[in-house]
């Protein structure tokens, strides 16, 4: 018989590119600092099961656009979707890809929405802070103002919206963060381990998949009882 999982497997892999020094991505300007700093000096390949989440993540992004083109969506227009950008801060390049600009038709108010699949809309309560950073990059670059962080949930499609206001200092400090990013990668310097340091940040170790070669490097991080 054959093994459909494999042929996923084989559909979806791709080759992938090191990225390259002095080009950085909005959907990383949330991450540990240390793990974005690896993924450029130690590129690994996507596991095949990740992979697959990210396949889905596209796939719920089809379906947002799907039904904001739709005709019988009467009351936002899609103006673009999945339109990239790229901005010059000093010797680097931030470039990203936004996924929708829509038109509230009754007021005319324009917004950017950024999607995110989840598998369990029940827990989420707020948006999440790395996906308003994001956001607060895209607004702070295109001067659209007003931002909408759209849920949806992979295994029922219930959706929540969070309407996120423009913060142009945060976006600043954001920027700033990339500007120490590019420092520390042009003269080979390892970061702090970030996520580790903190505690409303050292979950995300818990998905990193530089986690050893990260406790080898500081095996015991500030804060760190
Ligand atoms: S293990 Fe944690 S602190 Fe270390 S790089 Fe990964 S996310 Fe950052």
């Amino acid at each position: 018989m054959i093994d459909f999982d494999k042929l996923i497997d084989e559909h979806i892999k791709r080759e992938s590119k090191p990225k390259g020094i002095g080009k950085y991505y909005p959907s990383e300007a949330g991450s540990c600092m240390r793990k974005v700093w690896y993924s450029y000096k130690y590129p690994s390949e996507i596991d095949p099961d990740l992979r697959k989440i990210f396949k889905m993540g596209d796939i719920i992004h089809d379906f947002v656009v799907e039904v904001l083109k739709s005709e019988k969506t009467k009351d936002v227009e899609l103006l673009e979707s999945e339109f990239p950008f790229k901005e010059k801060v000093e010797d680097f390049l931030i470039s990203g890809r936004i996924d929708n600009l829509i038109k509230i038709k009754a007021s005319g108010k324009i917004y950017l929405v950024e999607v995110k699949s989840t598998k369990g809309i029940q827990w989420v309560n707020n948006a999440s802070p790395h996906n308003v950073q994001q956001l607060q990059l895209y607004m702070h670059f295109t001067g659209v103002h007003n931002g909408i962080l759209l849920y949806i949930d992979k295994t029922n499609l219930k959706s929540k919206i969070f309407e996120i206001k423009y913060d142009e200092a945060e976006a600043r400090r954001i920027i700033e963060r990339f500007k120490k990013l590019h420092k520390h990668l042009v003269e080979n310097i390892l970061p702090e381990a970030e996520a580790r340091a903190h505690k409303e940040s050292n979950w995300m170790c818990k998905y990193c998949e530089y986690k050893e070669r990260c406790f080898k490097d500081t095996p015991k991080a500030k804060h760190e009882g």
